[in-house]
């Protein structure tokens, strides 16, 4: 008889990686599968942030920020590589948002996630620093630093270490249908290979709800918002190693970003789609983003500058707030089906993602053997 994998994994994004990452160095044997690159998808398309998300505390999201900012020191010790620490300015405009209020959200966001080697914030003169960069106007702002990562990499990087023990991973090889049988489930691959397993792990990202209607034909109780963000990238728009985060006037940040040595990462948007195939720039959000850059700096862009573009969507789970304020937390939906459980992954964001991956192992560890109930992941670097 072939072999029955312990778990079998469908998606190979930074969810997927980090499980298969996970399980295999608790010993188990782990089979994982992408229709396409691992990483290549939403875990490539990302702001590129390992971060605390300080908006969030806007939405009072504190046990997300908490959970985050531990996180980004956690990833910061093991995958020292590949995450660097950036200062993002915040300026100051007296439309948005009243000083107090960033001064609290800023000592929070310094606290909240306990020790760490990452500086705190202050608040910063911008009549004397970055005048060359910002307009005149601003004259104040706040200096706060989070994490910045090869999102792709770390991606990879997961699932090259879950290889090493012994996981076995298909790449551009699409999970066409999975059934549940007496005794495993059986997943079939596009290039024709069955594959067995004690244990089911939905990691589709944005596709979640296609491959439970489609290739699981199962329900599930949780749904989906799928919101596409979308970033540019022109030539550097200034030379100093730092970063803004910019207010917008309907409240959302925008971020710039220093990107790869010579270029500028500006993002992102939020536009509500249909299909996680939607995932493609349009001129509302183009025009959306130069706008916001162009009401702070001193050098103005246009639709000319922009060398190139990527867009992801977001798998947010439903909770019937506007697309701003829908939490950027993950959700497990496990159906044990007589010790053959399916546990499908709502949501996330790159920075939990470890967080995640031993959370899922813990949730299922009544149907693993006992000696693989250990966690290891926060100490073992990535390499
Ligand atoms: C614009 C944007 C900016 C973001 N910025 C940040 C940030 O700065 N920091 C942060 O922490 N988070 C950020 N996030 C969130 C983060 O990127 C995502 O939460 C994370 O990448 C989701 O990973 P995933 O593994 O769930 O999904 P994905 O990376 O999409 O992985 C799912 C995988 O499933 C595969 N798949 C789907 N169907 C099948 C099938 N039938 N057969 C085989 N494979 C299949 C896909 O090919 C894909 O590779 C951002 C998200 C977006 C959209």
């Amino acid at each position: 008889m072939s072999e029955i994998y312990d778990i079998f994994i469908l998606g190979g994004g930074i969810n997927g990686a980090g499980i298969a990452r996970d399980a295999a160095g608790r010993g188990l044997k782990v089979c994982l599968a992408d229709k396409g690159e691992i990483g290549g998808a939403t875990s490539s398309w990302s702001t590129k942030l390992i971060h605390g998300g300080l908006r969030y505390l806007e939405n009072y999201e504190f046990k997300l920020v908490r959970e985050s900012l531990k996180e980004r020191e956690v990833i910061h010790q093991i995958a020292k590589k590949i995450t660097k620490p950036i200062p993002f300015i915040i300026p100051h405009t007296k439309k948005h948002r009243p000083k107090w209020l960033i001064e609290i959200g800023l000592f929070l966001y310094d606290t909240l996630g306990g020790k760490t080697v990452i500086p705190k914030s202050k608040s910063i003169d911008l009549s004397k620093k970055f005048t060359n960069i910002l307009k005149k106007e601003f004259t104040d702002g706040f200096q706060y630093y989070d994490l910045q990562v090869d999102d792709k990499k770390l991606t990879k990087l997961n699932a090259e270490d879950a290889v090493k023990n012994n996981a076995k991973i298909f790449e551009n090889n699409k999970v066409i249908n999975i059934e549940l049988l007496d005794d495993f489930w059986k997943t079939s691959l596009e290039n024709g290979q069955i594959i067995k397993s004690k244990i089911l792990i939905n990691a589709s990202g944005p596709w979640i709800n296609e491959t439970m209607k489609n290739i699981i034909k199962l329900d599930s109780n949780k749904k989906i918002r799928l919101v596409k963000g979308s970033h540019i990238i022109i030539r550097k728009l200034y030379k100093d190693n730092i970063a803004f985060t910019l207010q917008n006037d309907d409240k959302r940040i925008v971020f710039v970003i220093p990107y790869n040595e010579k270029f500028t990462l500006i993002g992102t948007t939020e536009v509500e789609v249909n299909s996680p195939d939607e995932n493609k720039i349009d001129d509302f959000e183009i025009n959306y983003l130069i706008d916001c850059v162009n009401k702070y700096f001193v050098k103005q862009i246009n639709k000319n500058d922009i060398i190139d573009t990527y867009s992801g969507i977001r798998p947010l789970i439903e909770d019937f707030k506007e697309a701003t304020k829908v939490t950027r937390d993950y959700i497990f939906d496990l159906n044990t089906n007589n010790n053959l459980p399916i546990l499908n992954i709502y949501g996330g964001k790159l920075t939990t993602y470890r967080k995640l991956s031993e959370k899922a192992l813990n949730e299922l560890s009544k149907f693993l053997p006992t000696k693989s109930n250990k966690s290891w992941t926060a100490k073992k670097k990535l390499i």
